[in-house]
């Protein structure tokens, strides 16, 4: 299949070019466009076969539920059973955002987009060209991450050109996402509102207006509630640790894991934060990735998944990530790296 790569401008996205998007989406076709948090592939969310082309296409385990887009809360009253006091406070609070609840559904919702659950993920983007896109389709539109299933989320249209050129008829590119991370996923259903997946809105900031939230601790549970946190994800290519620990021990263990990756003769990438990259630099990795400020966490988040991307592209075998603190967005970064790693999180 030949794919068309449209650059959309976020500030004044061509009717046009959303236009042809919209054609597509309603003929059953599915099509990448941009959101604040990552790139979705989209497809017509009440249309059972459409949302079957996504798991095909993505390579997704068929019991990994599609969080489902809109454009305006008004849209959800279509394909929910009701909405929950918690509900509407997240809604009013959050959305647009990085913010998806979980509510029971209702018949309109085919199973292949829940996976068989009596819930549907709903989330509004806080993204120009998405808001516009679904507005322009008149459809609510499933869209998980836009990559191959296990690989990095998509955080610009190359890397969505990367995953799904050939699999999909068009890919609207309008540069990278804000955010970085996906959403924060949140249950609204039970008395106490629970995180089933942290993402890029805050259970601090969550608590500001709920109260205390709780968090779905699959590693406790055995089970996680959120059916896709249980698959491989976010994984580059190379073998990965991530070091967490106080600022010395770490800088100490990843010049400890350079020197030992060097001489068994990998190619070594370190990801690391902006005031460690003085010290790493001097160990001369092949490839020193700097995420962003330890001050500024929306910026670590925002540059994550490109740097795992990087290393896949320039072939590294080694690859050691600098830890962080798990308050704020850090509970995300950390999720996505203990994931990316395939939890080998080294405690200094
Ligand atoms: P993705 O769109 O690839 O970022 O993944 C969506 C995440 O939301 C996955 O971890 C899903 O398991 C989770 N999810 C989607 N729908 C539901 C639901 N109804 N209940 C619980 N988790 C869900
Ligand atoms: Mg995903």
């Amino acid at each position: 299949m030949d794919t068309k790569r449209a650059y959309i401008d976020p500030e004044h996205p061509d009717p046009a070019v959303l236009h042809e998007a919209a054609a597509l989406l309603r003929a059953g076709e599915l099509v990448a466009f941009p959101t604040e948090t990552v790139y979705g592939l989209g497809a017509n969310a009440l249309d059972a076969e459409a949302c079957a082309r996504i798991f095909e296409v993505k390579g997704r385990p068929q019991d990994n539920p599609l969080i489902v887009h809109v454009s305006r809360p008004k849209m959800v009253d279509e394909i929910i059973a009701h909405w929950t006091p918690a509900a509407e406070i997240c809604a009013r609070t959050f959305w647009p955002g990085p913010l998806t609840l979980v509510f029971p559904k209702n018949e309109r919702i085919p199973d292949r987009v829940t996976a068989g659950l009596n819930t549907v993920a709903v989330r509004m983007p806080d993204h120009p060209v998405a808001l516009a896109l679904i507005e322009a389709g008149g459809l609510p539109l499933a869209a998980p991450s836009a990559n191959l299933s296990g690989r990095p989320s998509p955080t610009t249209g190359s890397h969505v050109w990367e995953d799904m050129r050939g699999r999909i008829p068009l890919i609207l590119d309008a540069g990278s996402c804000n955010v970085g991370l996906e959403s924060t996923v949140l249950d609204v259903s039970g008395d106490v509102p629970v995180i089933l997946r942290p993402g890029g809105l805050a259970k601090e900031d969550l608590e500001k207006v709920l109260g205390p939230v709780e968090l779905d601790r699959p590693s406790v549970t055995g089970v996680p509630r959120a059916p896709g946190l249980k698959y491989r994800h976010y994984a580059p290519r190379g073998e990965m640790y991530v070091v967490v620990g106080p600022k010395d021990h770490v800088l100490d263990r990843m010049s400890e894991e350079i020197k030992i990756g060097r001489y068994q003769h990998k190619r070594i990438a370190i990801l690391c934060t902006l005031e460690s990259a003085p010290q790493l630099q001097l160990e001369q990795p092949d490839l020193l990735y700097v995420l962003g400020s330890r001050t500024q966490p929306q910026e670590v988040a925002a540059s994550l998944f490109a740097g795992l991307r990087l290393c896949d592209q320039r072939g590294m075998e080694l690859i050691l990530a600098e830890g962080f603190d798990e308050g704020g967005l850090g509970l995300a970064i950390m999720n996505r790296l203990d994931k990316a790693s395939g939890h080998k999180v080294i405690r200094v």
